[in-house]
């Protein structure tokens, strides 16, 4: 257990560097004490400044962090540092963008200091965690378990519904890219596929095939559905290819309902410029669906860092999750997990009502844009990474696209996606539709300790109820208790 600096010492802290703080002790896991007077682990702002500016010496250094008898001090360098990577700083203040409007993944500052692989930020707080317990003495001990279920990571399934309607068209762009890389062999392949299912539909085939591979390993996935209507020029820019509407669609969100799939918008690219447009397809997809959309993915992942979010959140939105690279995978805000989003437009510096749970990995950030077209090597990345949540105790969210089938181009892919989850499994992840993963850890993040009882227990309680029951643990995570919900 913790008490937070004192109010004097949080209001010298500038937004950021309160955001800084905020993430780093949420994802320590350190349960916050209300009673400024409680005799536990203290955390204090330095206001020395270490030189933060490289990431892998901060690392090396332990994040400057200062243990000392029943207090631990964090550098406001630090805390400004790990704010500025969780908020996409460096994205934020560029004006470069590429084809497709979106600023180039050179321009982050984990790509540039070549730390995509490695959740910094997620690291700085397991760093915080130690100090703590190094500095606790005999000082009670607590921390809220990572995850519900006894589980110390979580992953969350999802998939974009990018095809529905004319998949001929995709097959042949397919083709003509595997032609560009001298595929010749997964080219007579997908011509065979394409040929021999010609008026059977293998969109709707493939997605059927897709949803039996997850309910045989008991995962319930996250779906992200376009909701505009297409023209012309949408179709040809690979933009909205469907109507929502038509009976593609309809055949598909039914199939998707039936197996209890969370469904979730896709924006399309001119939401990321024209915000009344995130409000208007989240009604009409609403209205398909007749319940409630909760997140949203940007297709294409295209996005203005700091500024898309906003008319997110403003359209009543609970999460976002777009925050991935397109062309490479990794961790594009330092942290596979659930954090609170940030207002980066101009008078805002703040954070945001709504929640960003980072895209870590995705099935074609490989194949579009490296040319590497053997799936086993996506998944072998896309394992590589959920270990590295998994050491963090965070979270995976990777995008798998129904799409991956033989006759659209993709001989060996559905193959891959089962293995991937037979590996991901092995890991024992907690899995779970992203919308109920965000609302458990927003629920841990408000639970609060009032202060220390006489017979030296806790007196915890938590802010908001969700399904999966809360719990605080030991350090060696071995004793739990539960947490009794007191809504307020
Ligand atoms: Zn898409």
């Amino acid at each position: 257990m913790i008490t937070l600096p004192n109010r004097e010492a949080l209001s010298s802290l500038s937004p950021l560097e309160r955001f800084g703080l905020d993430v780093l002790v949420d994802l320590s896991r350190c349960a916050i004490v209300e009673d400024p007077a409680a005799d536990v682990v203290r955390v204090a702002i330095a206001d020395p400044d270490p030189k933060v500016a490289d990431l892998r010496a901060c690392a090396a250094q332990g994040w400057y962090i200062e243990r000392s008898d029943g207090v631990v001090r964090v550098p406001r360098a630090i805390l400004r540092r790990v704010a500025e990577i969780a908020t996409g700083a460096a994205e934020r203040r560029s004006t470069a963008r590429d084809r497709f409007g979106r600023v180039p993944s050179g321009e982050n500052e984990l790509v540039q200091q070549n730390l995509v692989a490695e959740p910094v930020v997620a690291d700085a707080a397991a760093r915080l965690r130690e100090a703590v317990v190094a500095s606790a003495d005999r000082r009670p001990t607590a921390f809220l378990t990572p995850w519900p279920d006894g589980k110390r990571w979580a992953a969350a399934i999802t998939h974009d519904l990018d095809v529905v309607d004319l998949w001929p068209v995709f097959t042949a762009l397919r083709m003509a890219e595997l032609a560009r890389k001298g595929q010749v062999r997964r080219i007579a392949r997908t011509a065979w596929s394409a040929i021999t299912t010609i008026g059977r539909n293998p969109v709707q085939r493939a997605l059927r095939a897709l949803l039996d591979a997850e309910r045989e390993r008991s995962i319930v996935p996250s779906w992200f559905v376009l909701c505009g209507t297409p023209t012309f020029r949408t179709m040809r820019a690979g933009d909205l290819t469907y109507h929502p509407e038509g009976r593609g669609a309809t055949a598909a969100l039914r199939t998707l309902q039936d197996r209890g799939c969370e469904i979730n918008l896709h924006g399309s690219f001119a939401t990321s410029d024209d915000h009344a447009l995130f409000a208007e397809q989240r009604r009409r997809l609403a209205g398909l669906t007749q319940s409630p959309v909760l997140g949203v993915r940007q297709h294409f992942l295209r996005m203005r860092p700091g500024e898309t979010i906003r008319g997110m959140a403003a359209a009543g939105f609970r999460y976002d999750t777009t925050a991935g690279f397109p062309d490479r995978n990794g961790f594009r805000l330092g942290v596979g997990d659930v954090i609170p989003a940030w207002d980066g437009a101009g008078g805002g510096e703040q954070p945001l009502d709504i929640q960003e749970a980072p895209v870590i990995w995705m099935d074609r950030a490989l194949s579009k844009y490296a040319g590497i077209e053997d799936p086993d090597a996506w998944i072998t990345e896309g394992i590589a990474l959920a270990d590295a949540c998994r050491a963090t105790e965070g979270l995976w969210v990777g995008v798998w696209h129904p799409n991956l089938t033989p006759a659209l181009g993709f001989p060996d892919a559905p193959a891959a996606f089962a293995a991937l989850l037979d590996r991901l499994l092995a890991r024992q992840p907690f899995v779970a539709p992203l919308g109920r993963l965000v609302e458990w850890r927003v629920a841990r993040r408000g639970v609060r300790v009032r202060g220390i009882l006489p017979d030296g227990r806790p007196d915890v309680y938590a802010t908001r109820s969700v399904t999966d029951p809360l719990t605080l643990e030991d350090v060696s995570g071995a004793r739990r208790h539960s947490i009794p919900a007191t809504p307020r």
